[in-house]
């Protein structure tokens, strides 16, 4: 049956989410979601214990993921597999290894911000952290949050963590192609997440959707949390150009965190094809 109310995207405490996985699940449950992905960046160490609660509430559960790929010019895009096989060794390997950089992208982040004035941030991002091989902004956000420089998430991005701000460290992530073919090997779809979150010109946006395309690609996030009226009717004309699935995504990280709660989202535009179809029997 088609979902009248999926929602194909959110973090738990397994990578920047404030959500234990169950929670996640149940909170997903309580607000109504038919269709549930949990889609941890990097890591797919949550979907049993998502599993395992969705199958208690009834809640019907795709496998899912969200990588990080460097694009072009020092750019970051995030492209989610949903509906793979989670033992699949090729994916696995792939994601530790871009799982592995972390770390050591933590320590040059802290030595950035305590130039400065934010001194401690390594160890004060940590108390964040639910996964150690998933520390990542957001935590340093929490931090910075605690210590009374800015007021919340958003306001230390601006300030301090989006790219050219002073707290920034580029990090080489995977290859585009790399991450759309594990994501393919493991007999998932690769969908791209939160197109209107990019800097890059409308030349580059398109380059990055034929390429996305040419090596496999299938889907785009159509509806999505952070996403205005106008955006959500881009990515449609996108989704009719291209061929792509549409998916519908809150990307809920937390409470009082995200853009959208789960499920909390408007339906797709007509005339597309949504990515759950493919799913259908
Ligand atoms: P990382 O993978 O360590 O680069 O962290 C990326 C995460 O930071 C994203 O998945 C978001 O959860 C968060 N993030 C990025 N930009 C912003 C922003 N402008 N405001 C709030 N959170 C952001
Ligand atoms: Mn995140
Ligand atoms: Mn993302
Ligand atoms: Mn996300």
């Amino acid at each position: 049956m088609m979902p009248s109310n999926p929602d194909l995207h959110c973090h738990s405490t397994v990578s920047d989410g404030l959500l234990a996985p169950a929670a996640v699940v149940s909170r997903a449950h309580a607000n109504g979601v038919d269709l549930l992905a949990l889609t941890d960046h990097d890591e797919i160490g949550g979907l049993d214990e998502a599993m395992a609660a969705a199958a208690t509430l009834g809640l019907r559960f795709v496998t899912g993921v969200e990588i990080s790929v460097s694009w072009g010019d020092d750019q970051t895009v995030h492209i989610v597999g949903l509906n793979f096989d989670p033992r699949d060794e090729t994916l696995r390997a792939g994601l530790a290894r871009v799982r592995s950089g972390r770390d050591a992208r933590a320590v040059l982040m802290a030595q950035e911000l305590a130039k400065v004035g934010i001194d401690g941030a390594y160890e004060g991002a940590l108390k964040y952290v639910g996964n150690p091989a998933l520390i990542s902004r957001s935590h340093f956000a929490r931090y910075i949050v605690e210590r009374g420089f800015a007021p919340d998430v958003k306001t230390v991005f601006e300030h301090w963590l989006a790219k050219d701000k002073p707290g920034y460290v580029s990090h080489a992530w995977a290859e585009l192609a790399e991450a759309v073919g594990w994501i393919r090997g493991a007999g998932g779809i690769a969908v791209i997440a939160h197109p209107g979150r990019y800097r890059l010109a409308a030349g580059e946006r398109r380059e990055l959707y034929r390429a996305f395309r040419d090596c496999g690609g299938q889907g785009i996030e159509v509806v999505s949390g952070s996403a205005s009226d106008a955006e959500m009717r881009e990515f449609a004309a996108i989704a009719r150009e291209f061929g792509f699935l549409a998916s519908r995504a809150s990307d809920f990280h937390g409470p009082g965190e995200s853009y959208a709660d789960l499920g909390r989202l408007p339906p797709l535009p007509e005339g597309l094809t949504p990515v759950w179809t493919a799913w259908e029997e």
